[in-house]
């Protein structure tokens, strides 16, 4: 996996081409993020800190892996505030903006932590992304911090989350599940044959989209 920051940018008229298709990283802030970021890539791209940064910036990555291209587009955290009265509220327009316009976002990754893995910002959230999500999106649920958890809670966090996925960052553990299911809803397995646009690579759906967009 190649990985290769592009550029930041604080909103979706300064975004990069959105000819590629992209996966978009969300958590509270703490959660685990960057080091998710670090873990899952192999590479120390993410700066981990604890400080609360203040620019609400989001950060393009591009990747290549296995012949395909995509990009990893890391969203400033949320949860600053105690209360957060919406989401549009929490993330800004700007962020609210991005999010609902991307339409070459595939996959929402909404991380949380599994020591508390029902916060009611992290159900804000999960709320927020499928009443935005269009039909060709899919969100997925990583638990990070699984480490901190025994087996019988884990058990009990996959039954209480079916299909949500679990990692440490720490002991870089779950990152082989977590890039077979991101290859997965990202490029499927019969996609060549049976895609409507004849295996073409996400480049081309994505200018398609582009140039229908702008027609
Ligand atoms: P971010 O604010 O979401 O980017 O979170 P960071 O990646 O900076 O991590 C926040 C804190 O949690 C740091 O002290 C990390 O070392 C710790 N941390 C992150 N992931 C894990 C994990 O999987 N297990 C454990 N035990 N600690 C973690």
């Amino acid at each position: 996996m190649k990985v290769k920051f592009l550029k930041s940018a604080p909103s979706i008229e300064q975004a990069p081409e959105p000819n590629l298709v992209e996966v978009a990283l969300l958590g509270r802030s703490n959660v685990g993020k960057s080091s998710f970021l670090n873990s899952w890539t192999g590479q120390k791209i993410a700066k981990t800190s604890s400080t609360p940064g203040k620019t609400k910036l989001i950060n393009f990555f591009e990747v290549e892996e296995g012949g395909k291209k995509y990009r990893i587009v890391d969203l400033p955290g949320f949860g600053y505030a105690k209360v957060s009265k919406s989401m549009k509220r929490e993330w800004g327009r700007e962020l609210d903006r991005f999010l609902r316009e991307r339409f070459n976002i595939k996959l929402f990754i909404h991380l949380r932590d599994a020591r508390h893995p029902d916060l009611e910002i992290d159900r804000m959230v999960e709320e927020y992304l499928n009443s935005i999500k269009r039909r060709d999106q899919q969100v997925l649920i990583i638990f990070t911090k699984m480490d901190k958890l025994k087996q019988k809670e884990i058990a009990r966090l996959k039954r209480q989350f079916p299909g949500a996925l679990l990692v440490s960052n720490t002991k870089k553990r779950g990152f082989e599940e977590v890039k077979r299911r991101i290859a997965e809803i990202l490029w499927g397995e019969e996609r060549d044959e049976e895609s409507p646009t004849g295996g073409e690579g996400p480049e081309a759906q994505g200018e398609r989209k582009l140039k229908k967009g702008e027609g």
